[in-house]
């Protein structure tokens, strides 16, 4: 089943002589449009006219999430505001965060790429999609439901949280698809296990999760405790959203990257050369239809590897294997993105706080969780303990407004968190994948 039959199964010639029309007429328009990206291609000596062929993509500049934040907020836009529709934005390296903007058209697209990834999943028109990633500046909510909607299946917007009321949404609805994070849906079982459903006599067939790197292991127990298939998604929102690539139901092999919007390269993350099919490097995105902000050669920081032999449910579209890790050292908690040094300048703007901190990140009941250990003034230790519980108060509740993310922060005495001689290590991540 394809959503999108004639372009889902391109033979590649066909597919290669659109992406390069495509690519091309991309990079006349950032050369008009972004004065960033005219600085870049005139720097590499490249001018619109000068590119004839897909494999002087890699003569073409890397554009990082550092780039984006220094146009800060809309300076990577490529049409004028009044075009721009939508406005996402994810967490970015600082306190600022990456945004990201949509023409009508852009929106059209992602809805198109979501309902084909959803037909390569499984679910079809009839079915009930129970939307579990949150609404918001995130892209998951919007983009699932958009994409659902476009497939013409009737979708509930639950957006995260409030597990009872949603379990309780799904088992009286008749929800046959789920999407949201793998670790919530194995939050949403056990809870479900608490309240006595059974979800094997749920409706449920299908499960999309994404947002956070998830194991084999893993989906293993997401099919067999919430007795559904069990499909990976990907996405970022500097690319578009949720529907950049997904697994196919026919196998589960790796993720079809949408080739005739997406260009995919990988990367050695360090010396920057392309590395051959099958071996692992840093994913690298180049968009060729978007409109509000069409990326160059996106360095994305995940870890895969890229397949190009045609795939026998008839898509030919390129497959990535699941993601393997970061090239960064950008946390996925709850499906929130952190960097350590947002973190750290929160800390750094707390009164009585010392610059050593260490991040403890672990899994318990299939939930994210996150400790913020943190050196304070000697005086404070001397002080009424009301004083320090105000102040890991003060800690919890700034990460929170300001990261999204729930943590426990627990005060330590000075010289308490090991100092090293190098890089220090600020992270201690103990979660199996
Ligand atoms: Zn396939």
């Amino acid at each position: 089943m394809f959503f999108n039959e004639e372009f889902e199964t391109l033979p590649r010639p066909a597919l290669e002589a659109l992406q390069l029309k495509r690519l091309q007429s991309m990079i006349a328009r950032i050369y008009k449009q972004v004065p960033f990206y005219r600085t870049a291609l005139d720097k590499a000596g490249i001018g619109p006219e000068s590119f004839n062929s897909l494999a002087d993509l890699r003569r073409l500049p890397f554009t990082t999430k550092q780039d984006l934040r220094e146009s800060y907020p809309y300076g990577m836009f490529a049409t004028p505001m009044e075009d721009i529709v939508r406005i996402h934005a994810s967490s970015g390296t600082t306190g600022k965060p990456t945004v990201v903007g949509y023409t009508k058209k852009d929106i059209e697209n992602w809805s198109e790429l979501m309902a084909r990834s959803f037909v390569a999943a499984g679910v079809h028109k009839g079915d009930i999609i129970h939307n579990s990633y949150g609404y918001g500046l995130f892209t998951g909510g919007l983009g699932a439901h958009y994409g659902a909607e476009r497939l013409g299946a009737s979708v509930i917007p639950m957006s995260g949280g409030n597990t009872k009321k949603q379990i309780m949404i799904m088992q009286d609805f008749g929800s046959t698809v789920l999407t949201c994070t793998p670790s919530y849906s194995l939050f949403m079982a056990e809870a479900a296990k608490e309240e006595g459903v059974d979800f094997r006599n749920l409706h449920l067939r299908v499960g999309i999760f994404g947002a956070e790197p998830w194991s084999e292991a893993m989906r293993t127990e997401i099919e067999e405790k919430l007795n559904i298939s069990a499909i990976d998604i990907y996405g970022l929102s500097e690319i578009m959203g949720p529907g950049v690539a997904i697994e196919c139901d026919t196998a589960k092999s790796g993720l079809h990257i949408w080739e005739d919007h997406f260009l995919a390269e990988i990367i050695n993350p360090d010396a920057g050369e392309i590395l051959p099919p099958g071996v692992k490097g840093e994913l690298v995105i180049t968009t060729i239809t978007k409109e509000g902000i069409p990326l160059l050669r996106y360095r994305t920081r995940d870890i895969t590897s890229v397949d190009y032999e045609p795939w026998r449910c008839g898509r030919t579209h390129a497959r990535i294997a699941r993601m393997s890790g970061r090239s960064d050292d950008m946390l996925i908690i709850r499906g929130v993105n952190v960097f350590p040094s947002q973190i750290e300048s929160i800390l750094m703007g707390i009164e009585g706080v010392e610059p050593h901190y260490l991040l403890i990140v672990d899994r318990k009941d299939n939930l994210d969780s996150l400790e913020v250990q943190v050196e304070v003034d000697e005086g404070l230790f001397s002080d009424e303990i009301k004083h320090l519980q105000a102040l890991a108060h003060t800690i919890e509740k700034q990460i929170k407004d300001l990261l999204g993310v729930t943590c426990k922060a627990r005060l330590v005495e000075p010289r308490t968190i090991a100092r090293s001689e190098g890089k220090a290590k600020r992270v201690i991540d103990n979660r199996k994948l």
